[in-house]
């Protein structure tokens, strides 16, 4: 399995920059869960074979791309983008989001093919198939309703967090799934923001240790969605903790899980 967190920002030379504001995972060249930079970030290849997108909550960072994408393909599209999401997700952004006032309704247009974007909802512990992939969505912990995956291509099986803190419903799960190729876990804020990432569910170095005493497999950990503001601080304090297996997930880079 391919997997691509797609940069936010390019720095003055065109290369893609470490700081992650947005998330967006592309499995594959296929699917998107989230679509925090899709639009903006994404290669041509993915621009022309990315229909489906997995969300995992409808927070800006994950949804920014999201509106753009299918603004960018509307006359070009010959099948609608799908998004799934739970029914919680898909209210907010029918209400929020593609309500006119902030962007076009794409629900109820269609170009000359037919239309142009639509709703799979999934419900929390149900795993559905979105293309060659069998997706899990668990529950994780973050301010609103949030689902975490274990994505698997049939060979390789990844398990992603997204954004959350202190996780109950989402380990007993992972434990059981067999050979485990990845985890994907967020970490936030630094230490010090322990106030901060509590009122807002994420995690810091020190939450995340705690979250890892109740991961069992032994595979490697990458690390996502940290706050370009306290980068430098967070990765320093997640080498300190000195677990075994744990990296920071590299903007841009595909990686083969
Ligand atoms: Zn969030």
């Amino acid at each position: 399995m391919k997997l691509q967190l797609l940069p936010s920002t390019f720095d003055e030379s065109e290369k893609a920059s470490c700081r992650q504001h947005l998330a967006c995972f592309i499995v594959d060249d296929l699917v998107a869960f989230d679509a925090g930079s899709l639009a903006m970030a994404c290669s041509d290849k993915q621009r022309d074979n990315v229909r489906d997108i997995v969300l995992s909550h409808a927070h800006l960072d994950h949804i920014a791309g999201l509106p753009l994408f299918i603004d960018d393909l509307y006359s070009a599209l010959t099948e609608p983008v799908v998004v799934h999401a739970t029914a919680d997700v898909i209210d907010v952004l029918e209400r929020d989001i593609f309500n006119w006032s902030v962007y076009p309704k794409f629900s109820e247009l269609a170009n000359e093919f037919g239309p142009v974007m639509a709703y799979r909802s999934f419900d929390l512990g149900s795993a559905f198939s979105v293309q060659h992939l069998q997706v899990t969505p668990l529950a994780v912990n973050h301010r609103v309703p949030t689902a975490g995956f274990i994505i698997s291509d049939g060979r390789s099986t990844v398990a992603m967090s997204g954004d959350t803190s202190a996780m109950d419903a989402f380990w007993p799960t992972v434990n059981e799934t067999e050979q485990l190729t990845a985890l994907l876990i967020e970490c936030a804020f630094p230490n010090e923001l322990e106030d901060l990432a509590e009122i807002s569910h994420h995690l810091t170095p020190r939450s995340l240790a705690a979250e890892l005493e109740k991961f069992e497999a032994d595979c490697p950990i990458h690390i996502i969605n940290i706050k370009p503001a306290f980068r430098d601080t967070v990765i320093a304090q997640l080498g300190e903790l000195k677990i075994k297996g744990l990296a920071i997930l590299e903007v841009g880079k595909v990686y083969d899980l």
